[in-house]
Parts: structure tokens; C-alpha cells; sequence
């Protein structure tokens, strides 16, 4: 990953959210030619999933594989969190007969 350029306000911007615990403020940054490195230190793997979960929830992917969900939820209009293959083993399982 390319360490972003900051200047010394965005540097006092980070130091901001820093403080307030954000997990925004983590990334890696260039300045004055210095590598600042913030990143969750012993991530579970929990946390990781959640935060791949939600990127790709955000993205409209597929929760599981990444692929891109064309489908809508008729009754919410949103959609789906699976893609058609994976809506498909999974739904049927847990639905009753
Ligand atoms: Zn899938």
C-alpha cells in the first residue's frame, strides 16, 4: 500500500480522530519523508471479517465471494448481500419446508 502524502494539518487532523479511538484514522502516511504507520494492533479475525463484511456490503458485493450483486430485494429495494449462487445455497437451507 502507497503511504499518502499529508501536510502538517491534515497531520493535525489525523492526530484528531486518532484521539477520538476512529478506526478511520488508520492508514499509512508520508510526512516530511516519514513513514507513519496507524493500524489496529492484534486484529481478531472477527473484526477482519466484519470490516471485509462491510466494505463489500457498501461496494454491493457478495458477502462471501466479492462478486457484484445485481439482484434487488423486491421488498426492500435494497440489494441483496449474496449473489445469485450464493443466494441460493444459503437461503435454501434455512428455508423452512
Ligand atoms: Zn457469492
Amino acid at each position: 500500500m502507497e503511504p499518502k502524502k499529508i501536510n502538517a494539518k491534515a497531520l493535525e487532523k489525523l492526530l484528531e480522530s486518532l484521539k477520538k479511538g476512529e478506526e478511520s484514522a488508520s492508514g499509512i502516511y508520508l510526512y516530511k519523508g516519514l513513514r507513519i504507520q496507524i493500524s489496529k494492533y492484534k486484529s481478531t479475525s472477527t473484526e477482519r471479517y466484519m470490516k471485509l463484511y462491510r466494505k463489500r456490503r457498501e461496494a454491493g458485493l457478495c458477502i462471501r465471494c466479492g462478486e457484484k450483486v445485481k439482484d434487488k430485494n423486491p421488498r426492500t429495494g435494497k440489494l441483496y448481500r449474496l449473489c445469485n449462487h450464493h443466494r441460493e445455497t444459503t437461503d435454501k437451507k434455512n428455508r423452512p419446508k
